[in-house]
């Protein structure tokens, strides 16, 4: 008996032999990047299996994201990487969390507010080596290490930097911005303040730039097997863990020259058969018009009119065969046939990351391997 209408499904053996694919490349340990509900993939599943695949953290950009996990019964390791307010200090104190610091003033409110609450905070220290989004520049470094070091209650645990350009691969950009860090670093290690664990590279900077994997790496869209762009693609051996599918629910022939759905953006040439795929952009699925394909008996056809919440029509006069309860394919392999998050993200003039975190927290997610 079919039970769900939409839903997704996960291959979390795919996102362990990622994990162990990339630290096979690297030679390094990763950090699993598992923000954003792991880029639509669930982030309590996926965490247990980037920890079973032997990934030394997790990080998240979000303490509520952190204690999701940490309600999970997920332990190990645990970085906050945007900024926390210091309303969070003592939560994550007591459970543990990493958070990173970017600026004095919250280093100086974080400490305070985890010493109020007789805790100690680790804390990793963000350095803008060219990214110009958070961090200390480079002639504040030094300074902003040392008060950091110098302020109770706060344990210096790493040091990290993020990478404007890494997805592109040709921009010397990276180089530079490796460069400025090294130089940090140097700074920090002639001054015994070196943290113990430093980190820099994304997916595409861990795959195309081997000086920017320092002491692990912090790859997220990679653990998917989804490509970090068209110019940095993953290498061989990378799958796709996640498929979205849903059930024909609705099968009628509609006369010539009617309009179909909301607006009558589209309107019958002759006599049509027109199906009902229940899944719609409060989903994920973009109201773009003309832009969405599905599959259906390892065949391609086209979503017509406006998308709905919920659902959508879909055309299939070349799929007589097309029954009511067919599977349908919007993301993931049907027979021969594919359409890949990369596809879906070339249609709405988007990216990949965009479509996985677009995939809302109502899809039912299934998990096997
Ligand atoms: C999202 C993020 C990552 C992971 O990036 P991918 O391109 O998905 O590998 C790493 N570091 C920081 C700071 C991030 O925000």
């Amino acid at each position: 008996m079919f039970k769900h209408s939409t839903w997704l499904e996960i291959d979390l053996a795919a996102i362990r032999s990622n994990i162990r694919r990339l630290q096979e490349i690297s030679g390094k340990p990763v950090m699993a990047v598992v923000k954003g509900n792991a880029y639509g993939h669930g982030a309590v599943e996926v965490s247990r299996a980037a920890q079973a695949a032997g990934a030394r953290w997790l990080c998240v950009s979000r303490m509520e994201e952190a204690l999701i996990l940490r309600k999970a019964g997920i332990e190990g390791p645990l970085l906050v990487m945007t900024p926390t307010l210091p309303g969070f200090a003592a939560d994550a104190a007591e459970m543990g969390i990493s958070l990173v610091v970017h600026e004095p003033g919250l280093a100086k409110e974080l400490a305070a507010a985890a010493g109020a609450a007789g805790k100690n905070l680790a804390v990793h220290l963000k350095f803008d080596t060219g990214m110009h989004r958070l961090g200390v520049q480079e002639q504040e470094a030094l300074d902003f290490a040392r008060l950091v070091y110098s302020l109770p209650s706060l344990r210096v645990e790493g040091a990290m930097t993020h990478f404007a350009r890494g997805d592109e691969p040709e921009a010397p950009t990276t180089h530079l911005q490796i460069a400025v860090f090294k130089r940090i670093l140097s700074a920090l290690e002639a001054t015994g303040l070196r943290p113990p664990l430093v980190h820099a590279a994304n997916s595409a900077s861990a795959l195309y730039f081997p000086a920017a994997t320092f002491d692990m790496i912090r790859p997220g869209i990679s653990l998917y097997g989804l490509h970090p762009d068209a110019l940095a693609p993953l290498p061989e051996g990378f799958r796709p863990a996640l498929s979205w599918k849903a059930r024909l629910v609705s099968l009628k022939t509609i006369a010539a020259g009617s309009g179909v759905g909301y607006n009558y953006r589209y309107t019958t040439a002759g006599t049509e058969r027109i199906g009902v795929c229940p899944t719609g952009y409060a989903d994920g699925l973009r109201r773009k018009l003309n832009s969405n394909q599905v599959l259906i008996r390892g065949k391609k056809v086209s979503v017509i009119g406006s998308v709905c919440m919920d659902q959508v029509m879909i055309q299939l006069d070349s799929v007589p065969e097309a029954a009511i309860g067919d599977e349908i394919v919007l993301i993931g392999r049907q027979g021969e046939a594919e359409i890949r998050a990369e596809d879906l993200a070339a249609a709405w003039g988007t990216s990949n990351y965009e479509v996985a975190t677009g995939l809302d927290h109502r899809l039912a997610r299934i998990y096997s391997g």
